[in-house]
């Protein structure tokens, strides 16, 4: 059995679009430091072999009450994030985490040809969705005299390229969402900050390379040398910055952008 760490004791989180990729790596490294883990999604068979994992690394904790349970959740849907953040609240108690980080990457063409319906759900997702879950988890976080909000913007919410236009517009507004609430609730004890990941390889991205002209494997290798350390990263990389935001290590940190990149910006 895997020595839990104590690093988020007592602390409740819960993840977004938590199913696969860097939200799959957040649980399980939130899990491993002591934190109760929230795991939602749309992906529920992926989400409920996950919750399996979480509770196999939270093992003995068991004894003490369930810490790790599978919500669906569609963060586009305001009524599904009320009433899903009231059942956490209920089985948990408020939560003290909160990781903003389903996201979509939508469509990978020029401006002037993405359709309205395609540009609104990238929005819907990325941007609403960051919204409506901030909105239901700040009361919570008032009533526990603080928390962390952690929202997945992306290197292309601080840079550029001549690809996902709606993705690009949708991670910028996040980077700000972020800024304004550190502002407004550093009041409350309540943290919001931004993670800025390069490119990670996760079904997102590997969905990217799938639709590529290149095919996967010399769409990898073109990502790779777009980092300056020489290689994409992997969802742990994000994770363990997961782990700091969400532990009084970074009590002094709100409304910063902690960027993950491979050097990717640094050029
Ligand atoms: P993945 O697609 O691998 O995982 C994201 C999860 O979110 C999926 O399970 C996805 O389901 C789910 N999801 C999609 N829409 C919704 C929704 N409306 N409500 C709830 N869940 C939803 O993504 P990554 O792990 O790669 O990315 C995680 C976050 O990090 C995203 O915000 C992304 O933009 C950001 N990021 C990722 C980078 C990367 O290189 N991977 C780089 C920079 C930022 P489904 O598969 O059905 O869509």
């Amino acid at each position: 059995m895997t020595k839990l760490g104590e690093r988020l004791k007592g602390k409740v989180s819960l993840v977004t679009g938590a199913s696969r990729g860097i939200g799959r790596a957040s649980c399980l490294q939130l899990a491993k430091e002591g934190a109760k883990v929230a795991i939602t999604d749309l992906i529920d068979d992926e989400g409920r072999e996950l919750l399996q994992e979480v509770r196999e690394i939270q093992g003995n904790q068991e004894q003490n009450g369930r810490n790790a349970g599978y919500w669906h959740l569609d963060v586009s849907n305001e009524e599904e994030v009320k009433s899903v953040f009231e059942q956490v609240k209920k089985e948990f108690g408020n939560i003290n985490v909160l990781v903003n980080n389903a996201g979509i990457a939508g469509p990978n063409k020029p401006t002037h040809e993405v359709k309205g319906k395609e540009w609104q759900k990238v929005m819907d997702v990325n941007v609403n969705g960051v919204y409506y879950c901030t909105k239901h988890v700040v009361p919570m976080m008032k009533e526990a005299g603080g928390g962390s909000i952690i929202n997945l913007s992306s290197i292309y919410g601080l840079v550029s390229a001549p690809d996902l236009p709606a993705y690009h517009a949708s991670k910028g507004a996040v980077r700000l969402m972020s800024k304004t609430d550190a502002l407004f609730y550093a009041k409350d004890g309540i943290r919001v900050n931004s993670i800025h990941p390069g490119y990670i390889w996760t079904p997102l991205v590997a969905a990217l390379g799938e639709e590529s002209e290149v095919g996967v494997e010399e769409f990898r290798k073109q990502l790779d040398s777009k980092h300056p350390i020489g290689h994409v990263g992997e969802p742990d990389d994000i994770a363990y910055g997961v782990v700091y935001l969400s532990s009084d290590e970074s009590k002094f940190v709100t409304g910063s952008e902690l960027i993950i990149d491979g050097g990717y910006t640094a050029q």
